[in-house]
């Protein structure tokens, strides 16, 4: 472009004339210019118009990009997601975009020239105004929210952003953009919600991330557990753990959260304080789009008191409220799973069902709550008598059931039930002093001879109680009439041998053993017998196998033991000729008593030489305790007595235990003897056994020899000894000790 300062030459004064023409002058002639000027000054013209030509085409260019992009602004303005207006001074909206129209509900040309005011809630207009003051006081862009009202349809939550600028005139105009925030205030909404049931939940609630630390965890959990968030975070959940479930719990928990997404159930945790309390647990894994797990969700309750109570409700439904016994129920369950293991372990088992004699005249007389009393000082006296594993139950009224376990000996329960009606036949006296008396009657029946289940256990001891009410009370009925008798007389028998006892009502006597080769008595083995003032001489067979039962031969035995050391140490005072004096032992005294210590007191008090005396045992006690056994033995031997095993052949006849216990002598049982000369197997086992018994250099004894040709026979096998009716019964300590004296003299007169 040429410079405009240039000095005027032909084709400046040319388009001067040109634009004079255009405003409308006539053009005036050009009468003083050469033709050479004139020609250049049409050339210059004619390339001014060549450039004023492109600067016209540049100009439509430039005026259409403008409108292009004019357009595209007023697209992006109109079509923008949010809502755009221009409010004047005075909140006149003067411009507005499609999106503020459609946010409005209106149509574009009706917001125009409407206070903006007009869709603002009126609650919220305080907000708008504030903002609007703050704005054109500091020129500062605010952003708020507030609430707009839409046309036909309900307010919603918008954002405003609002800018000062001015118009094309300086006049000031707030231009405003406006977003519907409706999704975010219900996810803020949803959020606070989310947050509030967290922290306020009453469950405990704990996250951790897939590899089990803790992230997170709510007030309720630290209120559960005792641990506070920051003792937690970070960690695992195995800080929880109470011990109570082993391993596998936690892999059978895991496996099910892995397959399922979530896991739910009883679980036993601890608190910080170490308490370990019961929890109902629920797990859930959170996944990401992927399905990877990202989290864990663990809530939880404390549910001890719920355990409390479910226990209690139990409890109620298995007891009798009046006494704290198990009810009808709760016996019938105890009863069957006795009699499975019962069942089991070929044991026997007793039901016993009690009902009080007289109880109807003390709720008479004395009224209901004298009679609830008395039923609970019933229920104790009861429990007191039992042991643990048996059950006393109350069925209603006055009417109780045992269930006696463990029985090795049915008429065990025979003495349990005397028991009791003893103990009722006390007085019994109430809380207002008042004194009562009432009974009981008892029915039994046993497992397995009366019935096989519940039910029918419990139908024959109503039938043997009902049979014990008619005999006159206080009485016990076993369901056979057989066992009551058996039991009865058993039960007298047990009183009168204890008053035996008492009353030095026993006595030994004393049957000679009698060495084979020289005929001479060598020794003696002493027999108890009880001499009572009705039955007269009474045998031991038929007492020993009672005071096993009931214990009272450890009594017996010790006072036997004593006895005969006592005696045999009198006779030798006397100068009678030394014997061996043999001497029982139960089973029962192996098993239950200390048996060395009470040995060395009696030889130690009595003075009596050991040597001399020979204890007795069974096959069956010595297999009974076993290697327990062979330490006994060896306590016993090294006190310095003898050992003889006794009734030899009717047990177990076993050569290993032979060997096995320290032994001297072998007492061959006199069954084997009886049928010697008439039966050969007798005599060959005979012979067997002395062989045996020598070659592990015991001495061996024969028992129950009655006849000559038995005598003969042992003889000729080699016994050393034998006692037998064939030479002498067994007789009282004085005429022994005058046998004895006999011999002696025989001796003398001899030589
Ligand atoms: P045992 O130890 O085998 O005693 C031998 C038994 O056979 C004795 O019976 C004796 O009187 C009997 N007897 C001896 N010779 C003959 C005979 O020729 N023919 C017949 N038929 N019998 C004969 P008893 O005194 O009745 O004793 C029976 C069992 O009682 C004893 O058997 C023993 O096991 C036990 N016993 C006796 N006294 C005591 C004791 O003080 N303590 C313990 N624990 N048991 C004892
Ligand atoms: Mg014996
Ligand atoms: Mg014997």
């Amino acid at each position: 472009m040429k410079n405009k300062t240039d000095s005027p030459t032909p084709a400046t004064e040319l388009r001067r004339q040109a634009e004079g023409i255009a405003r409308g002058k006539a053009a005036q002639p050009t009468a003083n210019l050469s033709p050479e000027q004139v020609q250049r000054a049409f050339h210059e013209l004619r390339v001014h118009q060549i450039e004023l030509e492109m600067q016209n085409d540049e100009l439509r260019r430039v005026q259409t990009d403008l409108e292009t992009s004019r357009a595209r602004y007023f697209d992006l303005y109109d079509l923008a997601p949010v809502g755009y207006l221009s409010l004047g001074e005075q909140g006149m909206i003067q411009e507005a975009n499609i999106a503020a129209a459609t946010l409005l509900g209106v149509s574009r040309r009706t917001l125009i020239m409407q206070p903006f005011s007009r869709f603002i809630l009126p609650e919220d207009q305080d907000i708008f105004y504030r903002h609007r003051k703050l704005l054109f006081a500091t020129a500062t862009p605010q952003v708020f929210d507030l609430r707009l009202d839409k046309n036909d349809a309900a307010p919603f939550p918008a954002q405003l952003m609002m800018a000062v600028t001015s118009d094309t005139d300086g006049i000031p105009m707030c231009l405003t953009v406006v977003s519907d925030i409706t999704e975010r205030k219900n996810n803020e909404e949803r959020l606070s919600q989310a947050a509030a049931v967290f922290e306020n939940t009453r469950e405990g609630v704990m996250i951790t991330d897939a590899g089990q630390t803790v992230l997170r965890v709510n007030r309720a959990f630290t209120a559960i557990t005792g641990y506070t968030e920051t003792e937690v975070l970070g960690k695992k959940p195995s800080l929880l753990s109470s011990g109570h479930h082993d391993p596998g719990f936690y892999a059978d928990l895991w496996a099910v959260v892995d397959a399922t997404g979530h896991w739910q159930g009883e679980i036993w945790n601890r608190r910080k304080d170490g308490e370990i309390y019961p929890q109902l647990l629920s797990i859930s894994a959170v996944r990401d789009a992927t399905g990877l797990v990202t989290d864990y969700v663990s809530v939880f309750t404390d549910i001890t008191q719920i355990k409390a109570s479910e226990d209690r409700l139990d409890f109620l439904a298995h007891h009798d409220a009046l006494t704290g016994l198990p009810n009808r129920l709760l016996l019938f369950y105890r009863l069957e799973h006795d009699i499975s293991v019962a069942r089991r372990e070929g044991m026997k088992l007793a039901l016993l069902l009690l009902d009080l004699d007289r109880f109807k005249d003390v709720n008479d007389g004395h009224g209901h709550l004298a009679g609830d009393e008395l039923l609970q000082q019933v229920a104790e006296r009861l429990s007191v008598r039992l042991r643990d594993a048996d059950t006393v139950s109350r069925l209603g009224g006055d009417e109780f059931a045992l269930i006696l376990a463990d029985l090795t000996h049915c008429q065990d329960a025979a003495k349990v039930a005397g028991e009791i009606i003893d103990a009722f036949n006390e007085p019994w006296r109430l809380h207002n002093g008042a004194e009562v008396s009432i009974g009981a009657s008892i029915g039994i029946s046993l497992f397995p001879e009366n019935g096989q289940n519940p039910e029918e256990l419990l139908q024959q001891a109503d039938v043997a109680m009902y049979q014990a009410k008619n005999e006159g009370r206080g009485k016990f009925k076993y369901f056979s009439e057989d066992m009551t008798q058996a039991a009865r007389a058993r039960i007298g028998l047990e009183t009168r041998l204890r008053r035996a006892m008492a009353s030095d009502k026993l006595c030994v006597h004393y049957q000679p053993q009698i060495d084979m080769a020289s005929g001479r008595m060598v020794g003696a083995e002493a027999l108890v017998r009880w001499q009572d003032p009705d039955e007269g001489l009474i045998p031991p067979g038929r007492f020993i196998p009672l005071a096993e039962q009931t214990g009272l031969i450890v009594a017996i035995g010790k006072w036997v033991l004593r006895e005969v050391c006592r005696q045999g140490r009198q006779w030798l005072d006397a100068g009678l000729p030394p014997l061996n004096l043999a001497v029982n032992l139960s089973p029962h005294q192996l098993r239950h008593s200390d048996m060395g210590a009470t040995l060395a007191q009696i030889l130690d008090e009595t003075g009596f030489p050991p040597e001399r005396l020979e204890l007795e045992l069974t096959e069956s006690a010595l297999m009974e305790r076993g290697l327990e056994s062979a330490r006994i033995l060896d306590e016993l031997r090294a006190l310095g007595v003898r050992l003889a095993l006794d009734d030899f052949g009717t047990g177990y006849s076993s050569l290993a235990y032979l060997k096995r216990f320290p032994l001297d002598v072998l007492k061959i049982d006199k069954s084997f003897i009886d049928d010697i000369p008439f039966h050969q197997d007798d005599m060959d086992i005979a012979s067997a056994i002395i062989a045996m018994g020598h070659i592990l250099r015991l001495k061996v004894t024969a028992e129950g020899v009655e006849t000559v040709e038995q005598f003969e026979f042992l003889k000729a096998q080699g016994f050393d000894s034998y006692q037998g009716y064939f030479n002498s019964h067994p007789m009282p300590a004085e005429a022994f000790a005058a046998l004895l004296l006999k011999q002696i003299e025989k001796i003398i007169l001899k030589v």
